[in-house]
């Protein structure tokens, strides 16, 4: 056999296919992830287990036999991964597998392996597997070069569907509700990023991070939301109908909103817009401003044996508006955190109720304005002096007010 002889790489197709795997370590815990999410069917021969892999049979996703390894265990398998120091049980499991002519990778001797896992990045449906010639770290060197260069952020975007439009699956377009988190750039998702770099067209709000809209190629179609001209109705159907019209022209769409798209965001509406047209339509989840601002103001929202709950309450309606659909006077009586997102306006009124109906005048209360950007500011008083306090600061929205106990909990 020539040792020095190139390997030749494939994408094995697990689903469905049984996967042995020996050992129940740490080796194994980081190998058996990727073999569930290929679909094997992974049959794992331990008397042992962390427990991560403990929980993942506990959830019926592989079969663990509690004992050692007998060859027998090879039997209908595909492949099998050794993850056992001990080397002559190793070799005992290489001899079956030889036997049988299965593959077998060995942790513990890349020399006494008949297969070698590369070092993996995965970018949508793109899979990115690097051997190293034998060299685990210099495969992991270039693989993390690569996952650089297909997630920059600055720069030609590589992800390759980019270049070669949308993916072969999807003939016509679709549309993304992406969350674009609470201001910080950064603060997107993995997911939501990669959508963003192979969109068409993006349709934003206001509050998305304008750095994110920085990085989009020149030839992708922006429509800022907030400059449509029309009232708040009329322009969310304009907006929905731009969703539609370009996924129907076979455009990839992500609509980007700030926070999450479900909360106070008109994701759902947008999202029934584009079933009802028969349009594919996808939600990405984004970091909420509503947990996300206090946590960067130093306010954590549920703090051990301060607040086991939190409420988080839209604002934007007085508390006597025939509209409001908030009971405040019941929320008066919770003792836990309140997070009251577009509040700023009707603060006055909101503490007053509050007060009102029994939430004590002392109660800890902060008000952050833009938070997680560079423009972050944050007040700190208490609930009967929130609303005069922000009267004298001048703080504008977009700002979030948070009333509890929480407030100053982290305060030394
Ligand atoms: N979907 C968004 C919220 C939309 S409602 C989310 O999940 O975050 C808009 C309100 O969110 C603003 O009026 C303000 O109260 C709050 N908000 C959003 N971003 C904010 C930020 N960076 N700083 C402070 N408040 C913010």
């Amino acid at each position: 056999m020539n040792e020095r002889a190139n390997p030749y790489p494939l994408g094995l197709r697990l689903a469905g296919r049984r996967v042995v795997v020996v050992g129940g370590g740490a080796v194994a815990t980081r190998r058996v992830p990727a073999l569930i999410d290929a679909g094997a069917d992974v049959f794992l021969v331990a008397p042992e287990l962390t427990p991560a892999l403990r929980a993942h049979v506990d959830a019926g996703r592989l079969h663990w036999a509690r004992r050692r390894f007998a060859p027998d265990d090879l039997d209908g398998a595909w492949l099998v991964q050794v993850a056992v120091d001990d080397a002559l049980a190793a070799a005992s499991v290489s001899a079956a597998a030889a036997e049988r002519r299965i593959f077998c990778v060995r942790a513990d001797d890349r020399a006494a392996a008949t297969a070698w896992t590369p070092a993996v990045t995965r970018h949508g449906p793109v899979t990115v597997a690097v051997l190293g010639g034998g060299d685990p770290r210099r495969a992991m060197t270039v693989r993390d070069a690569i996952r650089d260069l297909l997630g920059a952020r600055k720069g030609p975007f590589l992800t390759p569907q980019v270049e070669e439009g949308p993916p072969v699956n999807t003939p016509g377009g679709r549309v993304a509700l992406v969350g674009a988190g609470p201001g910080d750039p950064e603060l997107i998702t993995v997911k939501g990023w990669r959508l963003l770099t192979e969109a068409d067209v993006v349709v934003a709000d206001r509050l998305v991070p304008g750095l994110l809209l920085d990085e989009l190629r020149p030839d992708v179609e922006l429509v800022d939301a907030s400059k449509i001209p029309y009232g708040p109705s009329r322009a969310q159907e304009e907006i929905n109908r731009i969703l539609v019209d370009r996924a129907r022209a076979g455009r990839t769409v992500v609509r980007l909103k700030g926070g999450d798209p479900y909360v106070f965001g008109r994701g759902g509406e947008e999202l029934l817009a584009c079933a009802e047209a028969g349009v594919p339509v996808t939600v990405v989840p984004g970091v909420t401003s509503a947990i996300a601002v206090p946590a960067a103001a130093g306010v954590p929202v549920t703090h051990r044996g301060v607040a086991h709950e939190f409420t988080v309450v839209s604002g934007h309606l007085a508390p006597d508006s025939p509209a409001s659909l908030v009971r405040w006077e019941h929320l008066a009586k919770l003792r836990g955190t309140l997070v009251v997102l577009m509040g700023l306006k009707n603060l006055p009124a909101i503490a007053a109720t509050l007060l009102a109906h029994g939430r004590p005048a002392a109660t800890p209360a902060a008000v952050v304005q833009e938070g997680t950007t560079g423009a972050q500011r944050t007040l700190h008083s208490t609930l009967g002096e929130v609303a005069a306090d922000v009267a004298g600061t001048g703080l504008r929205p977009p700002a979030i007010v948070v009333i509890g106990d929480v407030v100053g909990a982290l305060d030394g």
